[in-house]
């Protein structure tokens, strides 16, 4: 059977390709499948109730989706920065994560759109899979040369690293397939010990139970030793990326860079509606901003200002019981727990007296 060569289609039909964006193709079937993997890391709890691709392993892990398939095409968008974000905050300011600076699913998506336009147009039959809880992205990734998987569980490729997102597409079509390639880490485990709590340990398993960019996502209460260890982060956490060599620049240079520096007692006190329009590309659970504002406290708390003590006392009595939760605990991190019995008197929610007691109890 003759294959069609993707790249010539592309240039006869005038699609250019940006820079960022590069393309795996695999002839189906492919025999593979991921669900056991994804049932075992689900098993083990190791997914900590995250839902996305574990909701269904069955489908989620299968490679071979459609009968009609004749080729997988992977895209991948790489959003390298030339430069690395200091990791210092001004007092009282939370940092995003680089991979979260922006949605860089967009242009992803735009490319991939351009795709489906011309296979339309051309009468072929497609599927496409961009961050859908129905596709484990990774599927094709490593068999079509594009890269292997980190010991960060991460998708690396040779001078992108970690930074880049995936998409896939199934084609009817039977394009010629890119060639599978022999990379790995080597004896290399930067990201392991980079990692600041522990959840790489294990040799290609992310342990999202210790994951700070995780809990950061969670609608779940976030554990004291967690809340501690995020730090000024008020969303991601990019240590397992930035530590990566094979997506490291050779010209580094380290800026103060104030566009990813978030103010967060403006956040605690901002209209929900208004911090779901300034962060839509974020992963809120529920789409409920309160979950952003108790990142915010957390990473206050972490990082005070010298009045942050007055600040959450002003505004303990306006906030909900959800956050208030998280307000005594930074009344606690401030050292200040033993001097708010007057505000507790007057606090009728009994989880709210018990949570006061417990972090009491905690001081010596
Ligand atoms: S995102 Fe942060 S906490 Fe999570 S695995 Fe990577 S380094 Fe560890
Ligand atoms: S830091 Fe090293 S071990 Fe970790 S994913 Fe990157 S290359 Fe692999």
């Amino acid at each position: 059977m003759k294959h069609i060569n993707l790249n010539n289609l592309l240039i006869e039909n005038s699609l250019i390709l940006p820079k960022e964006v590069r393309l795996g193709i695999v002839s189906l079937p492919s025999g593979l499948s991921f669900s056991e993997k994804i049932k075992k890391i689900k098993k083990q709890n190791k997914h900590a109730n995250m839902k996305f691709t574990f909701s269904n392993p069955d489908y989620s892990g299968k490679a071979d989706k459609f009968e009609w398939a004749n080729s997988a095409i992977v895209f991948t968008f790489d959003y390298k920065q030339s430069k690395q974000n200091s990791y210092l905050a001004s007092k009282g300011s939370g940092k995003i994560a680089a991979f979260a600076e922006q949605d860089y699913y967009q242009p992803l998506k735009k490319i991939t759109s351009e795709f489906e336009n011309l296979f339309s147009k051309l009468n072929y039959k497609f599927y496409t899979f961009i961050d859908n809880p129905n596709h484990y992205d990774r599927t094709f990734f490593e068999v079509s040369g594009l890269g292997w998987q980190g010991k960060s569980t991460m998708m690396l490729s040779p001078g992108i690293g970690p930074w880049q997102l995936l998409g896939t597409m199934y084609s009817d079509q039977h394009f010629e397939p890119t060639q599978s390639q022999n990379y790995s880490c080597g004896e290399c485990n930067l990201c392991q010990i980079s990692c600041p709590t522990g959840a790489l340990d294990e040799d290609y398993v992310l342990d999202a139970n210790k994951c700070l960019s995780y809990w950061l996502q969670s609608p779940e209460t976030i554990p004291y030793d967690i809340r501690s260890a995020v730090g000024n982060r008020f969303y991601g956490c990019d240590e397992c990326l930035v530590s990566c060599p094979p997506g490291q620049n050779n010209n580094l240079t380290i800026t103060k860079n104030n566009s990813h520096e978030v103010d967060l007692e403006k956040i605690i006190i901002s209209i929900n509606e208004d911090l779901l329009d300034a962060y839509g590309w974020f992963y809120i659970p529920k789409r409920n901003a309160n979950y952003l504002k108790r990142n915010a406290i957390i990473a206050l708390s972490n990082n005070p200002k010298n009045d942050t003590y007055k600040f959450y006392l002003k505004h303990y009595k306006t906030l909900s019981d959800d956050l208030k939760i998280y307000i005594l605990w930074g009344l606690w991190k401030l050292g200040k727990i033993n001097d708010i019995g007057y505000l507790m008197d007057k606090e009728d929610n009994k989880d709210l007296k018990l949570e006061y007691e417990k972090l009491k109890s905690m001081t010596s």
